[in-house]
């Protein structure tokens, strides 16, 4: 029997899990508490896995994404820190450690991500640097403190990290958020090849025009014309990619990056 599996009902999985008394392993989903990460916190969980969900600083939303996991039966806890921040997340990870001294994360999602759109002969420098700072270093931040349980013999583990479509690309207006997800992707690559070894898997998720709070501003009909679909993307569209890569299903995939995007960029 194999008692690593995670798409078994959540009861299942629990008692399985204490049964072998192997190690909890945990999701961690930055900026988890809207939009995409929020999609794919609910979706984890509904798959059985407990989820650590992090956020900067809206508590209430991380609180509501937190309860609608525990109506349904799951498990989640609210982890903060800000990602750009190498110390915030030093404490935070030092912290979960204390308390879940048998536990890893062992599935990591590095969701979180700004925009600070503007024309590069006019952009502030703080714009270029807080973009890049979020998603580049944030990515460095947090990973760094997941991986050596992943890499650990016998644990494993699967990293998806949230690239765009503008990463792929490149966007008029986005020579920061471009950079940052660009640079992402080069990094996922390396990360792959140095973790394949030890059964880490490193991918990343290319989003076109999702519906969330990010692109709220954007003008929406204009955009939709330029989509073969005509429709932006939903965040549970993006949660079930995420959710396959995370999978035992996805273990021989790393490395790569999947576009979803209702065909704006082939
Ligand atoms: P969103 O709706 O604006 O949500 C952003 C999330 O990230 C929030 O949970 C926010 O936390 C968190 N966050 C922001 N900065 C953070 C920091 N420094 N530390 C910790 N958490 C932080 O964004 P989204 O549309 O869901 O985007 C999620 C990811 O997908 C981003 O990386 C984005 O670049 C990427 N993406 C989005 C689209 C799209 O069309 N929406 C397309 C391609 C790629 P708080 O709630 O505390 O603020």
């Amino acid at each position: 029997m194999n008692y690593e599996l995670y798409f078994v009902p959540l009861q299942a999985q629990t008692t399985l899990i204490r049964k072998t008394d192997t190690p909890m392993k945990y999701a961690l989903v930055t900026g988890g508490s809207r939009g995409l990460g929020r999609a794919v916190c609910l979706k984890l969980a509904a798959q059985g896995l407990p989820v650590i969900i992090n956020y900067q600083s809206n508590q209430a939303a991380a609180e509501a994404v937190k309860a609608e996991i525990e109506a349904a039966g799951g498990t989640a806890e609210l982890m903060p820190f800000n990602v750009a921040n190498e110390e915030e997340v030093d404490r935070a990870f030092e912290a979960w450690t204390e308390t879940h001294p048998e536990d890893y994360i062992a599935y990591l999602v590095n969701n979180a991500g700004i925009r600070r759109d503007g024309m590069m002969f006019m952009m502030p420098t703080e714009d270029w640097k807080a973009v890049l700072s979020t998603s580049l270093d944030g990515f460095y931040y947090v990973t760094r403190r997941c991986l050596p349980a992943m890499l650990r013999k016998k644990h494993g583990g699967r990293i998806v990290n949230m690239t765009s479509l503008s990463g792929l690309k490149g966007l008029p207006g986005q020579t920061n958020y471009s950079a940052a997800k660009a640079a992402l992707i080069g990094a996922t690559k390396a990360l792959a090849l140095e973790a394949a070894a030890r059964d880490v898997t490193v991918n990343a998720v290319a989003p076109g025009f999702i519906e969330t709070d990010m692109t709220k501003d954007l003008p929406v009909d204009e955009l939709k014309q330029q989509i073969p679909m005509g429709r932006f993307g939903r965040p549970e569209e993006v949660a079930e990619l995420v959710s396959f890569l995370l999978s035992d299903a996805a273990a021989y995939i790393t490395g790569e990056v999947i576009s979803i995007n209702g065909g704006l960029y082939t």
